[in-house]
Order: C-alpha cells, then sequence, then structure tokens
C-alpha cells in the first residue's frame, strides 16, 4: 500500500495552486484543504461585525480578538456541486467569501499574529493524520515544516490576474480586470511583506512557474514528483 503524505503548495495569489491541489487530492484520495478560505471566513466575520474601517483598511484588533472564539470554521463536501465548502458557524459562505470585497481586506486580517494562530492550529490537526493536501502562503513553512512534498507556485502577475477574471466572469461576478491585477498585486505585496509568517518559498520546496502551463501539463508534473514520494 502507498503511504500517506502531506503536500503542501504555496504561492502567490492566483497562481493555480487550488486547481492543482485539488486535482491531486482528487487523484490520490486525498483530503483538500484551501487554507485562504479560512482567512476570507474570518475577514468576512470582520466586516459583518464592522471590526475593519474600510476606508484606511485598519482592523479593530482589540475587539477581533475578544470574539474570535465565537468562530468556528468547518468543511463540508456538497454532493451536488462535487466541491467542498467552508461553513463559518454553521452557515455556507463558500461564494461570499470570494467576492471582491473580501478580496479587498483578507490581507489586512490575515497579517494579523492571533488570527495566524488560531488558523493554523486548526489547519496541523486537520493534517494530523495525512493523507492531505493543504495550499496557502505559510503551508511549507510553518503549518506543515515536515510535509513530504512541497511546491511553490508562481506565474506572471498579468495570467494570474488573467485566470481569477475569467473565472469570476463565469460565476457571473462583475468586476473590471484592471481591479483584480491591482488586488492581486497589493496582497501579494502585503503577503510578502507581513512580519507574521510572509508568503516565502521553504528552501526544500520545488518552485514551479506555471505561466505557459496546461491544468493537464501541471498534473502530470506533480503526478511525476509523487510517483518518487509515496511508492
Ligand atoms: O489563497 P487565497 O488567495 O484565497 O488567500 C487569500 C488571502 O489569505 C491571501 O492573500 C493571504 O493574505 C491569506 N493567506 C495567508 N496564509 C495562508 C493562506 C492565505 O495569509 N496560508
Amino acid at each position: 500500500m502507498n503511504k500517506k503524505i502531506i503536500i503542501a503548495i504555496d504561492g502567490y495569489s492566483s497562481s493555480g495552486k487550488s486547481t492543482i491541489a485539488k486535482a491531486t487530492a482528487k487523484h490520490l484520495g486525498y483530503k483538500y484543504i484551501d487554507s485562504g478560505s479560512m482567512y476570507r471566513t474570518v475577514t468576512l466575520f470582520a466586516l459583518r461585525n464592522n471590526l475593519i474601517d474600510k476606508k484606511n483598511s485598519i482592523v479593530q484588533e482589540e475587539k477581533l480578538k475578544n470574539i474570535l472564539d465565537t468562530v468556528h470554521i468547518n468543511f463540508k463536501i456538497n454532493d451536488l456541486k462535487k466541491r467542498q465548502e467552508i461553513y463559518l458557524n454553521n452557515e455556507n459562505v463558500e461564494d461570499e467569501i470570494r467576492e471582491m470585497e473580501v478580496s479587498n481586506y483578507v490581507s489586512f486580517i490575515s497579517k494579523i499574529k492571533f488570527v495566524r494562530e488560531k488558523m493554523v492550529r486548526i489547519q496541523q490537526e486537520l493534517g494530523k493524520e495525512k493523507g492531505i493536501v493543504m495550499d496557502g502562503r505559510d503551508i511549507g513553512t510553518v503549518v506543515f515544516p515536515d510535509a513530504e512534498l512541497k511546491l511553490f507556485m508562481n506565474a506572471k502577475a498579468e495570467v494570474r490576474a488573467e485566470r481569477r477574471y475569467k473565472e469570476l466572469k463565469e460565476k457571473g461576478v462583475i468586476v473590471s480586470y484592471e481591479e483584480i491585477l491591482e488586488n492581486v498585486k497589493s496582497r501579494d505585496h502585503i503577503d510578502e511583506t507581513r512580519d507574521e509568517s510572509p508568503l516565502r518559498k521553504a528552501s526544500d520546496a520545488i518552485e514551479l512557474d506555471n505561466s505557459s502551463m496546461s491544468e493537464d501539463e501541471q498534473l502530470q508534473w506533480i503526478l511525476g514528483l509523487l510517483e518518487k514520494k509515496i511508492n
């Protein structure tokens, strides 16, 4: 029998992490966790509770800290849509957390230390039994530093924005390409320069620039790497 491992996929915004992570998890029969959706969910919670001054992007950290214990995050499979969806206190928020409003503020929430500590604890618990693919920004560096396979994905900002634009357009979200490009660039900048777990390639991660690769080419590439790891 193949041994179960942890696969950590980090990288820049909209670099195709989740597409490759989902395909890999499906292929191996592993659990897939989108850690970005967890930071997005906390952001939605903060927005709903008016804890973010939108004009200045300032978060009322003390207040958030006091009520963070009331945030319960979990994942459930939607059999109809054949996808995993995230729940905030038993409410399905999978679609709402993808909206631009959340994208615009998530990096201000994800740089807060106590928020990261709570998310990392949940993520490590989810990976306790291995057999998991998790994508994010600090999975190979902080959450699972001992992961058996670590990937770091990148692509040109314009390519990433274009992919995201198409994805949102297909979902009927009205947003301009320029707005997305700006959001992708600014999130990358905040994620890379924050003090807490900044976005970094782990020293033992394998880097992939997928600017001109199809999804299938990427899957074949990762399956090639896996051959050596799980057998
Ligand atoms: O992956 P996604 O683009 O949905 O992530 C949204 C945001 O969540 C990122 O821009 C980043 O600020 C934050 N994030 C993080 N650490 C992770 C995953 C996401 O800080 N492991």
